[in-house]
């Protein structure tokens, strides 16, 4: 057995030929530039990419394949320069039946051992979904109905980030998962927190006990890669190892989750959007107290302390820790520049945020940024909450 890191969130900006997948996303964000990048500077074993149901990346597939640069597994994924293993995906929007009978959506990253699989995953997906070249599109499916057609091509599906306010299953659409999938529940081995919360928030709610928690980092960029990201042991880097891993079974686990400090998220308070101000009153409330207006975005730890239902919230004992990282883009005083000189000298930001000693940082950076890192990485920052789609900040 050995100790890998994997993010299993990353999207997908421009096809090689320039085609729109995620219009939010860089343009430098293509199938080949991710491999590389999780190779060669971020230090990754294991990415999920979850775009590739659309029909311009399994072209980009295809021809990376071809080129001798990369190669499918029999037990699923493909290898990168023997370095990295690329988890085939696709992130799906469900429509549920909310609260209160308002309509819902939440989002589904789903994972597939072959290119085949997948393949015909998106053909089928294709009459569900208007437009099946783009990332993330809604489907006219629930997460009860999506999980068969996922099961038919061999694939497992993780609810993503599952907290947040717009496209969430807590945050969007329901108080329980299992009202959601009902019988099904127990094929839900794993889900993902999302940025804005972690382990111990997450561990509040009962039905979460047996399942698997992921960190990652939803990247739109290349830069962004890894910034949540998952300590696993497995016996080698493949669809199946990993999927054992995530089910906890023989041996195979996740050792760590790596992931903001949640007040970092974009989505951890609640926000009003009319004050543009984050609202961190003590309970949750559902009016600006400043305005007291109802133009508010509901944050992840309001909702939560809506939802939960443990009076002794602690985490059963298997589960991971929760290690708070601080990506180097939040701490203060390091900006593009200085991260590029880092990187030059010490390849991975993993190595940066958790191996170096200050000494080393400081050779390089200076006094000041050495120990604003070093000081990042023991939790000694002082941090604001983020809120209403604004990232939170360190002081
Ligand atoms: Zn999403
Ligand atoms: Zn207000």
């Amino acid at each position: 057995m050995y100790e890998i890191f994997a993010d299993l969130h990353v999207h997908i900006g421009r096809s090689e030929n320039g085609k729109p997948i995620k219009i939010t996303a860089a343009r430098s964000l293509n199938f080949a530039n991710i491999a590389k990048e999780c190779a060669d500077r971020k230090g990754i074993n294991v990415v999920g990419i979850i775009d590739c149901a659309s029909p311009y990346v399994i072209e980009d597939i295809e021809k990376f394949l071809k080129s001798g640069e990369a190669y499918e597994l029999k037990d699923g994924g493909i290898i990168y320069k023997d370095k990295v293993c690329i988890l085939l995906g696709s992130e799906v929007e469900t429509s549920e039946k909310g609260r209160n009978g308002k309509k819902g959506s939440a989002h589904n990253i789903c994972f597939f051992p072959h290119l085949e699989d997948i393949k015909r995953f998106s053909n089928e997906m294709s009459n569900h979904i208007k437009n099946i070249t783009l990332s993330t599109q809604r489907s006219d499916l629930s997460g009860y109905e999506l999980i068969d057609i996922v099961e038919k091509y061999n694939g497992i599906l993780i609810p993503a980030h599952i907290f947040t306010p717009f496209k969430s299953y807590y945050g969007n659409c329901t108080d329980r998962l299992e009202d959601i999938f009902k019988e099904k529940y127990d094929k839900i081995f794993a889900v993902e927190l999302g940025l804005s919360s972690d382990t111990f928030l997450a561990d509040t709610i009962s039905e979460l006990e047996n399942k698997t928690f992921l960190t990652n980092s939803d990247a739109h960029s290349l830069p962004k890669i890894a910034r949540e990201y998952n300590k696993m042991q497995v016996e080698d880097i493949s669809f199946k190892e990993i999927v054992k891993a995530l089910k906890n079974e023989d041996g195979r686990k996740i050792l760590a989750n790596y992931g903001l400090d949640p007040k970092l998220g974009k989505y951890h308070r609640t926000y009003c959007d009319d004050c543009e101000k984050t609202i961190e009153t003590k309970e949750p409330v559902e009016r600006c107290p400043m305005c007291k207006g109802t133009n508010v975005t509901f944050g992840v730890f309001d909702r939560i302390e809506l939802i939960k239902d443990k009076i002794n919230t602690q985490s059963p004992k298997n589960r991971p820790p929760y290690i708070y990282q601080i990506p180097l883009g939040f701490i203060p005083g390091v900006g593009g520049k200085t991260i590029e000189k880092l990187l030059n000298t010490f390849e991975t930001e993993m190595n940066i945020l958790h191996k170096l000693n200050q000494d080393d940082i400081e050779a390089v950076v200076g006094e000041k940024v050495a120990i604003n890192i070093v000081k990042a990485r023991e939790g000694k920052m002082e941090v604001h909450s983020g809120g209403g789609g604004n990232y939170g900040t360190v002081k």
